[in-house]
């Protein structure tokens, strides 16, 4: 025993550097693991049917002219078109019962 402590601190390392090599493989293979899910998933599942998949539909407010009329309650016969305040003028919107992800 002429350097217990080297011996030691040695051990030591080389049980850090196992459990690091163990995290990092296990991370890794999790993240492949959730990717092959996730693939999976987006195969397996049935589009959405309120946006047909594609992940938005058209805006609601403006029916999808990017704009809207209103005319102020005092001036009727006035009416100014202004950006829709829903698509912000995109003129769709997130499908909400997917969230946009085009799939349930
Ligand atoms: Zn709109
Ligand atoms: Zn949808």
């Amino acid at each position: 025993m002429a350097a217990p402590g080297k011996a030691l601190l040695t051990a030591g390392l080389a049980a850090v550097g196992g459990i690091v090599t163990l995290s990092l493989i296990s991370t890794v293979s999790l993240r492949a693991f959730k990717a092959v899910v996730d693939k999976n998933r987006r195969k397996v599942a049935p589009p959405c049917q309120v946006c047909k998949g594609k992940g938005f539909v058209p805006c609601k407010l403006c029916k999808g002219s990017s704009t809207v009329s209103w005319s102020p309650l005092f001036d009727p016969v006035f009416i100014k078109p202004c950006v829709c305040p829903t698509c912000e003028g995109n003129r769709v919107q997130r499908c909400l019962n997917c969230i946009g992800n085009g799939f349930v």
